[in-house]
């Protein structure tokens, strides 16, 4: 038998409902900010990546999917939606646009290849935003907001938001500076990713787990005693804006995320509720001002998160919240003989295109499986289609939920449904939780 790639899972059943429904939640949530969908290749040139991204990350280093295609070119699975994003803004000159900035959502595959564990895929979904265009630091919060809003509406509890500056080019270059200067005493202790982390961007060593090194990163230089005027203000207004947004936020100067191209403020969502695991990172993102001009664009100040949907829904399970609606069908329509398949295909079609959910049985069942069926898919209403039906054209309809037993002529029939269809005075559907 052949099997999925390692770290690959198939969506199906309850887990395929719960990304239906968050995906649907999201794109309504982000339509209430005034967000358009965008959705570029699963695969890009390998160079964007490289770019971007940037090849000191972990993620560029060792995770990405390369390939050569059959034109021989170099092209990379994506690793994560903002690349691409900025690709796309900058091919189809978003940037003339008059009605920046430019909100953008997007949800989707990402590929790394990465040692897979719980919360740990080679493929991976991410529900993203970014906004291109903008230098304010309300948009930083409002961006945050999206991200902190989603678990709220999904009634998640245990989320914790840690945010932190990494500030502007010269804030950067001033600390990256200070921290070359101190982990140069101590390199020797250091990890060998770290060692080589010191030489492509040290800040990365700030994001070490290895616990030999806690100690020396504990007491390196902390980014906010190099942030200049200006990032200093900017980081107020960000926190000042998050208040306002009533969104409670821890302060983490050793949070810098493991991609290369933020700026000024960068953050993530923590699931911090005990024994949840170590993946337990649901939301990562932040401003990256610089990137659109990295990648050959005008400048154009930019921010926005991708959230994990795989670690959400494991987040979801832990709380014991469903994340989905229980499905129900409308009508299931059972055809007594082959000779009323005809008659049922078509009726079937005509209510569908009403607007109701129809199932038909396909599998010849008898009237007792039949009825067995119905209520495994939680149907409202059965219609038993036989002889004196067609002949008729009145149907016999059962309402499912009473058990009572109606005659409806087919020229009322949608007048019929529509009028029962509502509330429903069973008791089942009156009882109170
Ligand atoms: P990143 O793009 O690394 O900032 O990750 C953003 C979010 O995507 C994380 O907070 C996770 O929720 C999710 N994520 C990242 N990598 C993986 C992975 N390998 N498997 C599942 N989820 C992931």
């Amino acid at each position: 038998m052949i099997q999925k790639p390692k770290g690959t899972y198939d969506i199906y059943g309850d887990m395929g409902k719960k990304i239906r429904y968050i995906e649907g939640l999201f794109a309504n949530l982000v339509e209430k900010y005034d967000f358009e969908y965008v959705a570029t290749p699963l695969f890009e040139q390998s160079n964007l990546f490289h770019r971007s991204v940037g090849d000191s990350s972990d993620i560029v280093r060792k995770e990405t999917y390369d390939f050569k295609d059959r034109g021989d070119r170099d092209m990379t699975l994506r690793p994560e939606g903002t690349a691409g994003v900025v690709r796309s803004y900058i091919e189809n000159k978003m940037y003339g646009e008059a009605d920046l900035p430019k909100k953008l959502w997007y949800f989707g595959s990402m590929f790394r290849y990465e040692r897979p564990q719980a919360g740990r895929y080679r493929e991976f979904r991410q529900l993203g935003v970014e906004v291109l265009g903008s230098p304010d630091p309300m948009m930083d919060a409002e961006v945050i907001s999206i991200a902190v809003n989603l678990y709220r509406l999904l009634g998640l509890k245990g989320v914790k938001v840690r945010i932190n500056s990494l500030g502007d080019k010269e804030s950067r270059l001033a600390y990256r500076d200070a921290l070359k200067e101190y982990f140069s005493k101590h390199l020797d202790d250091l990890c060998n990713d770290c060692k080589e982390r010191f030489n492509n961007n040290p800040l990365r060593i700030l994001d070490c787990k290895v616990d030999g090194n806690s100690d020396i990163i504990k007491n390196a230089p902390k980014m906010q005693d190099y942030l200049n005027a200006e990032s200093v203000k900017h980081y107020e207004l960000v926190k000042k804006y998050l208040d306002a947004l009533d969104i409670e936020y821890e302060e983490n100067p050793n949070l810098v995320r493991g991609l290369d191209y933020y700026t000024h403020t960068v953050f993530e969502v923590e699931a911090s509720v005990e024994g949840f695991g170590s993946q337990n990172v649901l939301c990562g993102g932040g401003r990256y001002d610089l990137l659109v001009e990295t990648l050959d664009g005008p400048h154009t100040p930019a921010v926005g998160f991708a959230i994990g949907i795989e670690r959400l829904i494991t987040a979801l399970d832990y709380e014991n919240i469903q994340a989905f609606e229980d499905k129900h069908l409308d009508i299931y329509v059972m055809p007594i003989t082959e000779e009323d398949k005809e008659y049922s295909i078509g009726l079937s079609q005509a209510l569908r295109l009403s607007g109701f959910s129809v199932d038909i049985d396909s599998l010849n069942r008898s009237m007792k499986s039949n009825f067995k069926q119905a209520d495994r898919k939680n149907a409202r209403f059965i219609m038993i289609i036989g002889e004196s039906e067609r002949n008729e054209n009145v149907l016999t309809i059962k309402d499912n939920h009473t058990k009572k037993e109606y005659k409806v002529s087919i020229d009322e029939l949608i007048d019929f449904l529509d009028d029962m269809m509502g509330e429903c005075d069973c008791e089942e559907c009156n009882h109170e939780d």
